[in-house]
């Protein structure tokens, strides 16, 4: 597949805009009702290249590089929530795990059917008995040149549309905290392996949450990934890149906010004036665009450094910042565009956009990848190791 030029790559954005706020937007309105994706939609973003953009050119895809995935995933973020986390996952952390730390073997076999959806993980690592790091209870144990998995997992994203799963387990109860953990990429035919329900959520319809359980499940070490005990720092080298797409993806939904606002505001008139005109109005906008802008300079700093060095020293203090950053955008951002709606913002079908359905799906991305704690833990750790200092793109 020969590199897109750049004039191809701002036609490709404006056709996934149009994709996301067209399409999408109307497919979602079932979707919000029955919370699956019609098989329509999968063969909608495959026409779109949406599973083929971020995967590197030997394994099929565009190769994009990290600034292009990241302005594709502020596109896509315009559109439904759902429909955003299953596109996110797709650009990023459903295939890096392997790409970084899999055997030669293995990637050979399974990275060039990512860009068809022929392959399609989710991401395992939450348990309702543990918390999300060190302290997990799903358990492999080696069994000859197999390991037996058993352990439950909860809050799992794309359960319904994925034939992998990684799943992050303890391999060395009695190990330093930071060796006690392993990942594996495990078939989801696997005998064993079981989708367990889990009730709706408050936002991103459709996205296919359920709990996960594994009953003596037998499999195969060639699906270890890395070696034994790497699996905290896979976990971390993985959400860190992907918790700047989140960022993105806040990034995507705040301009449409402050855009569509802007519209409202136009056209809203109250005591013989349009709403734009009141100062009150005004000051809302500034904060909205500046918030905005500061979340666009964060994000694409962190895509540059990525670019010189994925492995780099301060990404992934930067990567947990422009995620805590991001969320307190989208709080600012979809409480003002609320308030300059006034009350046909809290309906649904409102003229101007999806004002409620905006404001309920960005409040899944304060838990998804961490809460804003686990961010500022990860922070602060940081902050003392480089004693205050940041290196900066300017
Ligand atoms: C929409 C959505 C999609 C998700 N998708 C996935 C997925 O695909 N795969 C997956 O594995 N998980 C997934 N999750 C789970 C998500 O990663 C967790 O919900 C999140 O990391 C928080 O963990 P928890 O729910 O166990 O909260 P808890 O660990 O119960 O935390 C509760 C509160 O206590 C705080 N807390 C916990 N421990 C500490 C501590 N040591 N110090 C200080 N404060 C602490 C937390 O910050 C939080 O405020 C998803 C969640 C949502 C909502």
């Amino acid at each position: 597949m020969p590199k897109l030029t750049d004039q191809e790559f701002e036609s490709y954005l404006l056709q996934i805009r149009e994709f996301t706020e067209g399409t999408l937007d109307a497919m979602q309105k079932e979707i919000e009702v029955t919370n699956v994706f019609p098989e329509e939609f999968y063969q909608k973003c495959i026409k779109n290249n949406l599973y083929r953009a971020s995967i590197p050119e030997e394994f099929g895809g565009w190769g994009l590089s990290e600034t292009q995935i990241l302005r594709l995933q502020e596109e896509f973020s315009r559109g439904p929530g759902g429909m955003r986390m299953h596109l996110h996952y797709a650009m990023d952390l459903n295939w890096r795990p392997l790409y970084d730390f899999g055997s030669e073997a293995l990637k050979k076999e399974l990275m060039p059917g990512f860009q068809d959806r022929t392959v399609f993980t989710n991401w395992a690592v939450t348990e309702e008995s543990g918390g999300t790091g060190a302290d997990l209870h799903t358990r492999a144990v080696k069994d000859g040149d197999d390991y037996i998995i058993n352990g439950e997992k909860y809050l799992i994203s794309h359960t319904d549309c994925s034939n992998y799963s990684y799943i992050t387990c303890v391999t060395d109860p009695d190990a330093l905290k930071d060796r006690r953990l392993s990942t594996f990429m495990v078939p989801a035919s696997t005998p064993g392996y079981e989708l367990t329900p889990m009730p709706h959520m408050m936002g991103c319809r459709g996205s296919g949450h359920s709990g996960l359980k594994f009953t003596n499940m037998r499999v195969p070490k060639k699906y270890l990934l890395g070696k034994e005990g790497d699996g905290l720092h896979i976990s971390i080298h993985s959400l860190s890149v992907s918790r700047v797409h989140i960022a993105a993806s806040n990034l995507g939904m705040c301009q449409r906010m402050l855009e569509i606002s802007l519209k409202r505001a136009h056209d809203r008139v109250t005591f013989g004036k349009p709403i734009i005109e009141r100062q009150a109005i005004r000051m809302k906008l500034a904060d909205m665009a500046t918030y905005t802008h500061a979340l666009r300079t964060m994000v694409y700093d962190f895509a540059k450094d990525y670019e010189k060095d994925p492995k780099g020293e301060y990404i992934e203090e930067k990567a947990a910042m422009c995620k805590l950053f991001s969320i307190h955008c989208t709080k600012l951002v979809g409480d003002e565009m609320l308030e300059i709606f006034g009350g046909v913002g809290y309906f649904e079908d409102c003229t101007y956009g999806p004002t409620e359905r905006l404001y309920r799906d960005s409040r899944a991305m304060w838990l998804e990848e961490g809460t804003p704690t686990v961010q500022r833990i990860t922070i602060s750790r940081q902050t003392i190791a480089h004693e205050g200092r940041l290196k900066y793109n300017i």
